[in-house]
């Protein structure tokens, strides 16, 4: 064990865990930290780092063996996502978003023929998952869902927009959101599970963004889009359930990938302070710098607490953790935010020059607070647990 800050983070791993932690570590600077910056100028899409996670395990960690996943304990799924976050936003979102929200869905909802379809190319890394939730109209209120599916023949027919949907272009499933029946509000909301590739009546846009070029983020329309009964996920109605489930295990891993971007702040800020210099001595000197990576170092610390924690109660079994999860969410997107804001202080103007990572970083971790519920949400689903209004 290393520092007193290493202690702290692998303090209660055990020893597979810290083993998963630091293989991780080692394979996310080596083969994909290098590459991020050029990615992002060129705004390319990580496929080629998305390959080399496969035969690592780390491509689809919750999906079991028998499908050809790699499956680990949801602790160790969280220190994946922690540590290829802490170098790249993209890869770790791939990541989560395939296993914690796809995968996740169909093995606890899917038949045995939508386990065995979609489970084993996922674990392949040859069908990336995009999450088709949020609409132009609001990404918050689900329950107001306007993209609807109406029944047909053999089917249904999905039409509506989709927006700031990640890796659409890429993707090899969509997991997709559509209203039933919009007045029965969250239930009539429904999943379904569609092939982007071979669907007639889904196109993808451009979604241009301020941050994360290397994302293509995009919409995706879907105009009386035929999709057969075998894409339906559980229930007609029974999509608020099944994303509840994904969503805990989806905070989760953005959580840790929250905790992996404010450790990276504080790597990138530490030596920075103790090696530039003003006013004849290393500015790391000044307690007003000091004061900064106290803050860092003890957000980043209460954040890594929480989601550590989510990670062994998820482990233990318990059927939902919604509380923990807001709380674990909540508290690492903003510490991520605030580590991110903090370490450009310390780095000054170069902090936005592009010779530096940690001004890509604050927008990056700002995406965080959006993606898998706001910071107002989780705020609003903590204070309706602590009043009682909220039971899961
Ligand atoms: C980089 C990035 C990647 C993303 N990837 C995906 C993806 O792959 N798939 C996908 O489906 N979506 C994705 N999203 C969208 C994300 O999930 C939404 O941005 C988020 O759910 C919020 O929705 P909205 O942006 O429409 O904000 P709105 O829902 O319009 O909310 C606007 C503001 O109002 C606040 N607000 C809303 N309701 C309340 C309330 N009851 N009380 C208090 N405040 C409230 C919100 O917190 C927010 O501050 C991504 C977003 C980003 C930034």
């Amino acid at each position: 064990m290393g520092s007193p800050l290493e202690r702290m983070a692998d303090f209660d791993l055990t020893e597979e865990q810290r083993a998963v932690r630091a293989a991780v570590r080692e394979f996310a600077e080596k083969e994909i930290l290098p590459h991020v910056e050029e990615h992002e100028r060129a705004a390319r899409y990580p496929s080629e780092l998305v390959r080399k996670l496969v035969p690592l395990g780390y491509m689809a960690p919750m999906i079991p063996e028998e499908y050809g996943g790699s499956y680990v304990d949801a602790m160790s799924y969280g220190l994946i996502c922690e540590e290829l976050a802490r170098v790249d936003w993209v890869v770790a979102s791939v990541v989560s978003v395939t296993n914690s929200l796809a995968a996740k869905s169909i093995l606890g909802f899917g038949s045995p023929a939508q386990k065995e379809r979609w489970l084993p190319p996922m674990a392949r890394g040859e069908c990336l998952a995009s999450a088709c939730l949020t609409e132009t109209g609001g990404g918050t209120d689900l329950g107001n869902m306007q993209t609807v599916a109406k029944r047909c023949d053999g089917g249904w027919r999905l039409t509506g927009t989709k927006v700031f949907i990640s890796h659409a272009d890429h993707a090899g499933i969509f997991f997709v959101v559509a209203s039933v029946d919009r007045s029965r509000k969250h239930k009539g909301v429904t999943a379904f599970l569609v092939d982007p590739k071979t669907t007639e009546g889904i196109t993808i846009g451009e979604f241009p963004m301020r941050t994360l070029q290397r994302d293509n983020l995009a919409e995706v329309h879907f105009e009386d889009a035929f999709v057969p009964d075998e894409a339906l996920l559980g229930e007609p109605g029974g999509g608020f359930p099944i994303l509840g489930g994904a969503l805990d295990m989806g905070r989760f891993s953005v959580a840790m990938r929250c905790v992996g971007q404010a450790q990276r702040c504080l790597d990138l800020a530490v030596p920075y302070a103790m090696e530039r210099e003003a006013f004849g001595q290393k500015i790391g000197e000044f307690q007003m710098i000091q004061l900064k990576i106290a803050e860092m170092v003890s957000r980043l610390e209460r954040a890594r607490a929480v989601c550590y924690r989510l990670g062994r109660m998820l482990d233990a079994g318990v059927g939902r953790a919604s509380l923990e999860s807001s709380l674990a969410k909540l508290t690492a997107s903003e510490a991520a935010t605030q580590n991110a804001l903090d370490a450009v202080q310390i780095h000054g103007g170069y902090g936005l020059s592009a010779e530096y990572e940690v001004g890509r970083l604050v927008l990056e971790a700002k995406a965080l607070e959006f993606g898998e519920g706001t910071s107002e949400l989780h705020r609003k689903l903590i204070a309706e647990f602590a009043l009682g209004v909220r039971k899961q």
